[in-house]
């Protein structure tokens, strides 16, 4: 199937109609920040129809862990565009986070959170940075699949797919283009996580060649943290993972200075949502002191996701125009840069007061209309050969030489599968380890048919699937505590597993 898949599928609305939004107004500062940005969008006439759902800490608090009400799905299901307030998550045990499940059962694949200095009314040491991170939301680490599996040892799956893989690389670099960005850079640390990661710079790499107008380039994440804490202007897209776009994304709003002035979106293919990206700031709520800016923000990326972006760009240039003024809410007021301290409506009457009216200095952001209508071609699977050479059996034992272990796994054949040796902690301690290496109760055992080197590679022989099995068996009869094998499979003859340290 090679069909383009529409991003959220809005571009089949007649310009003149009014596009139905569902609106969360959120907790904390939520209601006050989000009755500001509607009375700006109305005021500037964006054609939306908001239709209010129920999201947060009153449905946590009467008994729904998830803190959606079941018949919120139905509404968020028609609209496909939800613009949302901050979330109180309450203190406790069960409630599960609201946004972890909006983005998984939605399929909001993307985050994206653009920011970008406005010096020097919001102090920051970088006057000049303008970066978007665009973070995978679904998989790594966060599909949240953690065992443990013996009395010292726990575990997290790190899950990363070609297709999540292809469809947010994608979205990077489709992103860029449509918004005149100049420069995609891919963080990882595939020299360490080479099938995970290294999938994921492999997907960057073949994309990047469709896109020779922008420039590419691929930086460990942690010397690309380091350098975009310290050089931020350096940077334009920023496409990454689910855990490093969570920090990474986190560092590039904190050193704008502007915690409290950007707003994010999380696309789907379907449904798309946009949210400020502090939270609830239940200390200043119902005080008229909050700042709507983030969510004001996020409605702008709305507006142009729904292909309204000469509206958004009206009331962008009269938020601009009040910040130049120095009209600024208590958390970025500062004497001598501010000229009046405001309230929340205060800062609502004055963008409203200035629509229409242009920035002197600051400009406006780079962003495209219809963004909603991004065309991402759906996944290509193309089937490759597979085929078992062994398997790794975890086994929880309480020794603490592998020498012994490793002498009794020795003796155990079952067919051609045959032990070729045990790793703990990833580190190979057996045959022939070294006697400083640490050993915990958790034991990576490789069984493999054969392992003949030719030319310096290792030839594995494909292995029937019963005679894992037959070897499971054996290892249970003489007593051995199995807690959980990983196959061992070839792809078009390529190893499809990580070798052990010092193997
Ligand atoms: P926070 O972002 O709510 O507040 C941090 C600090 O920034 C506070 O001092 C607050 O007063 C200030 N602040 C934040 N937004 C502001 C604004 N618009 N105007 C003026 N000042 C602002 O972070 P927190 O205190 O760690 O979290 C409070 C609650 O929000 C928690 O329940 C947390 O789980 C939730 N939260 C929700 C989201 C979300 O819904 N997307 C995101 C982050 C945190």
């Amino acid at each position: 199937m090679n069909e383009q898949l529409a991003i959220a599928g809005l571009e089949s609305k007649k310009t003149s109609e009014k596009v139905k939004i569902a609106v969360a107004h959120g907790d904390g500062i939520g209601p006050e920040i989000m009755d500001a940005t509607l009375k700006i969008l109305e005021a500037a006439g964006a054609r939306i129809d908001p239709e209010p759902i129920r999201l947060g800490e009153q449905v946590y608090l009467a008994g729904n862990t998830s803190g959606i009400a079941p018949e919120t799905w139905k509404t968020i299901q028609d609209t496909k565009v939800i613009l949302k307030g901050p979330i109180t998550t309450p203190q406790g045990k069960g409630y599960k986070s609201l946004n972890v499940t909006l983005r998984k059962t939605l399929g909001l694949f993307a985050n994206v959170r653009p920011v970008r200095a406005l010096s020097p009314y919001v102090h920051t040491h970088f006057p000049e940075m303008d970066v978007v991170v665009v973070r995978e939301n679904e998989e790594d680490l966060y599909a949240g699949i953690e065992h443990q599996q013996t009395q010292d040892v726990v575990q997290c799956l790190k899950l990363i797919t070609r297709p999540g893989c292809e469809k947010i690389v994608r979205y990077a670099f489709e992103y860029a283009r449509l918004h005149g960005r100049k420069k995609v850079t891919c963080m990882l640390k595939d020299n360490i996580m080479k099938l995970t990661d290294g999938l994921f710079h492999r997907v960057f790499d073949e994309i990047a060649l469709e896109y020779p107008q922008i420039k590419s380039e691929t930086q460990i994440i942690d010397i690309g943290a380091a350098r975009l804490a310290a050089r931020p202007q350096d940077y334009d897209v920023i496409v990454t993972s689910n855990l490093y776009g969570d920090i990474v994304s986190d560092i590039v709003a904190e050193i704008a200075g502007s915690v409290g002035m950007a707003g994010s979106a999380n696309i789907g293919s379907r449904v798309a949502m946009f949210e400020a990206i502090h939270g609830s700031a239940p200390d200043i709520a119902g005080q008229n002191l909050a700042n709507p800016s983030g969510l004001l923000n996020a409605s702008l990326m709305m507006l142009r996701h729904i292909g309204q972006s000469n509206i958004a760009d009206t009331i962008e240039h009269a938020w601009l125009t009040i910040l130049e003024k120095g009209y600024h809410t208590t958390d970025i007021y500062q004497k001598g840069v501010g000229s009046k301290k405001i309230t929340t409506t205060e800062f609502t009457e004055r963008v409203i007061a200035h629509l229409g009216q242009r920035p002197e200095k600051l400009k406006a952001t780079k962003m495209a209309s219809g963004t909603g209508a991004m065309q991402i071609p759906s996944y290509v699977r193309k089937e490759r050969k597979k085929e078992l050479v062994g398997v790794d059996v975890f086994i929880d034992w309480n020794g603490s030489n592998p020498q012994t272990i490793g002498d009794e796994l020795s003796r155990i054949a079952a067919f051609q599968l045959q032990l070729k040796m045990i790793t703990n902690r990833g580190v190979k301690v057996y045959p022939k380890g070294s006697e400083e290496t640490y050993c915990t109760d958790h034991w990576r055992c490789r069984f493999v048919a054969s392992n003949a080197q030719i030319d310096g590679t290792i030839v594995y022989e494909p292995v029937a699937y019963e005679n894992v099995v037959a070897l499971l068996s054996k290892l249970h009869n003489q007593g051995f505590d199995v807690i959980k094998t990983e196959n061992l499979y070839e792809f078009d003859g390529q190893r499809g597993f990580s070798m052990g340290q010092g193997e």
